[in-house]
């Protein structure tokens, strides 16, 4: 027996944080607007779709997007207003059902299998949920419903801004062929210019391959890869209230003996631990580094944070002070490990802001939209890490 195919949702605002500005300052509303630092190293957190037209999107430094539209109307961004909107767009999400999966503040799925018979079918809650949302916050939100994770999320692209699309079994196949690779979760510029050597462009080109072939080029994500091209994915909607601390382990094929190259793999970690835990919208105030010897003898050192955070910098430079409580700068360090604990939810952003926490949080979000975009990417936060040696 076969199941009947879920009904996922993906929800996406629209331009989000330039929405809102457009909604609270009449005058911006019909203007290229962007969010965003002025200064030198400035970068677009969010455009309008006005600046869009001008080729201006997330992740542009300003300074490039201004020589674009010298007329862009650069907004400072108020987060603790995006937040208070994110929160009661949140609370329409979960009128519908509890299984809400948060991507980011403008960004969820929901699964909605089971809540036909109580709100109607996936499109009419989509439905419901886009004009309960325009009349309460006054912002659009586009939705796509599918019957997964993988493809609500490119159908929710489909008739963005303000749109719905609905991808129903029988039209998969014919949407996806001939999607470029590209558009695969999973597949950066990397994994795209391998796959090209092979005159592989599209979904339809990619089907030809066996899935023993996709896993000699791509490692373990060869049989996802093989998988998502058929639009199957069977990953589950998951609520986050079960996470209680995000943590990132590496270990190094050869063991570590430069200190200069530790420093570096631990902002690396807690980079990802705090770009997971942005994402997520939680903070934490604990934080523990582990560290693994050539010996495999291993310690663990934490400490707990005067205020609950979610910014790399003071997280890292922390994580540095307890690494100084082990012997790792003087031993081989076969394994590292950055865990941020005792998370809760991020209300208190105003709490301890000051001038310099708002330029942390500024290249946070800064550095986390060109990773979205761009995937990972090592580059950014080098000139920082030979600044703070200085
Ligand atoms: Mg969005």
């Amino acid at each position: 027996m076969t199941l009947p195919p879920r009904q996922i949702l993906h929800l996406d605002m629209d331009a989000f944080f330039a929405s809102v500005e457009q909604r609270d300052f009449p005058e911006l509303r019909g203007q290229p607007v962007v969010v965003g630092g002025r200064s030198g190293r400035g970068v677009v957190s969010a455009a309008s779709y006005e600046a869009r037209k001008f080729g201006i999107h997330s992740a542009m430094s300003m300074s490039q997007a201004l020589k674009r539209c010298p007329s862009l109307l650069v907004q400072p961004g108020r987060m603790a207003v995006y937040k208070d909107v994110s929160r009661s767009v949140f609370d329409i999400f979960h009128r519908y059902t509890d299984l809400v999966e948060k991507l980011s503040v403008d960004e969820a799925f929901l699964d909605v299998t089971g809540c036909q018979r109580l709100h109607g079918t996936g499109r009419e809650i989509a439905e419901k949920i886009r004009s309960e949302v325009w009349k309460e916050v006054s912002l659009t939100v586009s939705a796509g419903i599918a019957p997964n994770k993988f493809l609500a999320k490119l159908a929710s692209d489909v008739n963005k801004p303000d749109g719905l699309f609905e991808l129903s079994p029988e039209e998969i196949d014919p949407f996806l062929l001939s999607l470029p690779i590209k558009r695969l979760w999973g597949v950066g510029p990397k994994a795209q210019e391998r796959l090209q050597r092979y005159g592989i462009e599209t979904v339809a080109d990619l089907r030809e391959y066996s899935i023993e072939w996709l896993e000699q080029q791509m490692g373990s994500w060869g049989p996802r890869l093989y998988d998502l091209c058929r639009g199957q994915d069977d990953r589950s909607v998951e609520p986050e209230t079960e996470i209680q601390s995000i943590g990132h382990e590496d270990t190094y094929s050869r063991d570590l003996c430069d200190s200069d190259r530790i420093r570096q793999e631990i902002l690396h970690l807690t980079e990802r631990v705090t770009m997971r835990a942005r994402k997520k919208g939680v903070r934490g105030k604990t934080l523990t580094v582990k560290v693994r010897y050539g010996d495999f003898k291993t310690c663990t050192r934490s400490a707990t944070l005067p205020h609950p955070t979610d910014q790399t910098m003071p997280l890292y430079h922390q994580a540095m002070e307890l690494l100084e409580k082990t012997e790792a700068m003087d031993r081989p360090v076969r394994l590292l490990g950055v865990t941020l604990g005792n998370l809760g939810e991020d209300d208190q952003v105003e709490l301890f802001e000051s001038p310099n926490n708002k330029d942390n949080e500024n290249l946070d979000r800064a550095i986390d939209s060109v990773r979205d975009r761009f995937g990972k990417i090592g580059l950014v936060r080098g000139s920082l890490l030979d600044r703070g040696k200085k």
